[in-house]
């Protein structure tokens, strides 16, 4: 592990801080300064006022050049420990086979069950760090990463495996990583998945995952189903998380309220009462307008779920069927664009909503105390993130006060030069 030094980053024209403390959404501070030691913040904040460290040879003193710096994005839902490539499939479906004619010709998730549970820890390890990569370089400085492409309890074990080894890469994002049992409905006995679930596999994700998470939903599994699971996970001693209302109204809001669940995700299909719901519960809403959009179907509920008061996060769901995306920025954007959020509360829910969706609270805001994971743009103005469509503007990133991606940000650079 590289030593971390104190950092300063000054001359920052806005610091986007995302704290609630700091008064309206996204919580901006002008001509600012962000200070760290050991990774941590210890001042984030006017620059009028700021002890600035001496410069010793062990700080790390960058000039932003003011460009506007925002937390490091919290995705909160994906997929990556996949192996397989489907792009085949992709091109089969815009000229119109459906993706249950897919599934026949043994396409579909299938497909990616059977490459990924044949594959090695080190080959799963290998293909998601390179998606772990595009996602650091796009300012993601922590990633919930599921498993859920192994359906045997072997083959799961090494997803959260490599998923594990890809966050102990200092230069990557950091991992959270989650049990997805319930994720492909098995070809064979569902009792007996059920049961092996149950018995052994909730204990062995115990020991590498923070969360256990099902796929309710018709075709999938039942809540009945889901309930059994989650209950067991949560004996031993996991979180639990919820795909729910995806593509159908099944149910699985509501079971993610009653048993408190950290998140409940997609939502696409939920109503105004499981969303009220979900807020009297404080459980998280994950919404992934990635996934809506290449699906179809209703829009992502975003505006929706803050009226009924819950915490809203927007995630990728990078995953090979229904939304091969590593990029949180693009997510913002269609979060504005498709789920009627203002750039502000999506930005927050980016952040913020998914440090809050994975139960983390010393991260997801720019404040003194917490990590120091943060994004220096390409920009003075925050709104870019959204507004500009399928950029990636991050600059230099910083995760855990050490600088891993980009360089010093440029004084004349091109955003930075505009009048
Ligand atoms: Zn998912």
């Amino acid at each position: 592990m590289r030593a971390v030094p104190t950092l300063i980053v000054r001359n920052i024209g806005a610091l986007v801080t995302c704290d609630p403390r700091r008064g309206d959404a996204p919580g901006v501070v002008h001509d600012a300064v962000l200070i760290a030691a050991g990774g941590t913040i210890t001042y984030a904040g006017p620059s009028d006022g700021a002890t600035v460290p001496a410069l010793t040879a062990d700080v790390v003193d960058i000039d932003a050049h003011g460009a506007a710096v925002i937390p490091g994005f919290v995705d909160a839902h994906s997929h990556i420990t996949w192996l397989g490539e489907r792009s085949e499939e992709y091109a089969e479906r815009a000229r119109g086979v459906s993706y249950e004619e897919i599934g026949r010709r043994g396409g579909g998730i299938g497909a990616t069950v059977r490459s990924t549970a044949a594959g090695t820890v080190a080959e799963i390890r290998h293909a998601a760090a390179a998606r772990a990569r595009r996602m650091i370089e796009c300012g993601t400085t922590t990633v919930e990463v599921k498993s859920g492409y192994g359906l045997a309890l072997d083959a799961e074990m090494r997803q959260l495996d490599a998923a594990i080894e890809v966050g102990h890469e200092e230069d990557l994002p950091d991992v959270v990583a989650t049990y997805l049992p319930l994720h492909a409905p098995p070809g064979g006995d569902r009792e007996a998945l059920l049961d092996e679930v149950c018995r052994a596999g909730v204990r062995a994700a115990a020991t590498r995952a923070s969360f256990c998470d099902v796929f309710c939903e018709d075709g999938a599994f039942t809540v009945d189903e889901c309930r059994r699971v989650l209950v067991a996970a949560r004996e031993a001693g996991l979180g639990v998380k919820v795909h729910a209302e995806q593509r159908s109204h099944s149910g699985g809001a509501q079971l993610a309220a009653a048993l408190h669940a950290a998140s409940a995700d997609h939502l696409e299909h939920g109503t105004d009462e499981d969303f009220r719901a979900l807020a009297g519960a404080a459980v998280a809403a994950v919404i992934l307008p990635g996934a809506a959009l290449v699906l179809g179907g209703p829009p992502p509920p975003g505006r929706r779920l803050l009226e009924a008061g819950a915490t809203v996060a927007v995630a990728t769901d990078c995953n090979p069927g229904s939304c091969y995306s590593e990029s949180m920025p693009l997510m913002v954007s269609l979060a504005v664009a498709t789920a009627g959020m203002t750039p502000a509360q999506a930005l927050v829910a980016a952040t913020a909503g998914g440090a809050a969706a994975l139960r983390l609270e010393d991260r997801g805001m720019l404040r003194a105390g917490l990590r120091c994971d943060a994004v220096i743009l390409a920009t003075p103005r925050w709104l870019d993130i959204g507004y500009h469509l399928g950029a990636n503007l991050a600059e230099t990133v910083i995760r855990a006060g050490l600088v891993v991606a980009g360089g010093e940000p440029q004084a004349a650079g091109d955003d930075l030069s505009e009048p």
